[in-house]
């Protein structure tokens, strides 16, 4: 692998089939200015894979090209063998809601939106029913100790309470792949605790979890560990 470094921890995910295969996967924003070149990961259920390197080297990028957000200059993804990148818009995002939860770096609530709907809106994507998942979405929310805001309009959310809510967001569905991006970043101490709980939970249930991260703390936690040079 020319670009980044994989380092095996204690990964329970050792030995079985990788769920998530990037392949020589290259990219950049402009013509000429490559952020990623020719990246090879493989990620395996129950993991918790900690993806580090400096600000701007391109964890983010490496996130969305995983999940399909952006399309590879060259090179490949696979999900579960499917290659999100040659599937049409619909069968794309309809693919990414029913597999893929994802966090973003700076999480934006819908301003229109109360947060409950906020969290409920995947299953919409995945052509489902919310109500279905309401239950689900009060749960998650009690357990990231946002409850109180579910009925809330985001202005009223602190970025700490938006990232929350973004994970719940993201776990909504019982993902079989997690992509969050620095997703502790504004956060103390107990709630870093509660959000990486919920990241290995979702590891324990047999998902990909993949995190962005500059915390030490996190990664002594994660089983695996890619690096961007
Ligand atoms: P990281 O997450 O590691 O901080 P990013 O993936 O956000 O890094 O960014 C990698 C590089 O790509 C940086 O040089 C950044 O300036 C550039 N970049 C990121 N997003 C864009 C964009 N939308 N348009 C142009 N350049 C971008
Ligand atoms: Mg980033």
């Amino acid at each position: 692998m020319a670009d980044a470094l994989a380092l095996g921890l204690a990964d329970p995910g050792a030995g079985t089939r990788p769920r998530v295969v990037a392949e020589r996967l290259s990219y950049g924003y402009r013509r000429g200015v490559r952020v990623l070149d020719e990246v090879d990961v493989a990620l395996h259920p129950g993991s918790v894979v900690a993806l580090t390197g400096p600000s701007g080297r391109g964890k983010s990028t490496l996130l969305y090209l995983l999940a399909g957000l952006l399309r590879p200059w060259s090179g490949t993804v696979r999900i579960d063998g499917v290659e999100l990148a040659r599937l049409d818009d619909r069968h794309r995002s309809l693919t990414r809601a029913r597999t893929c939860g994802f966090v973003f770096q700076d999480v934006v609530l819908d301003p229109r939106r109360r947060v409950i709907d906020s969290v409920l809106e995947p299953a919409l994507y995945a052509g489902e029913s919310p109500e279905r998942w309401r239950p689900r979405a009060l749960e998650l929310l009690a357990a990231m100790g946002v409850a109180l805001q579910a009925d809330s309009r985001p202005g009223e959310v602190s970025g700490g309470q938006a990232q929350r809510v973004g994970l719940c967001r993201a776990l909504l569905l019982g993902p079989s792949v997690v992509f969050a991006d620095e997703p502790t970043g504004n956060l103390d101490h107990d709630s870093t605790e509660v959000v990486l709980a919920a990241l290995e939970g979702a590891a324990r249930g047999g998902a990909v979890v993949v995190i962005a991260t500059h915390d030490d703390r996190v990664v002594e936690r994660c089983t695996s560990h890619v690096r961007l040079a």
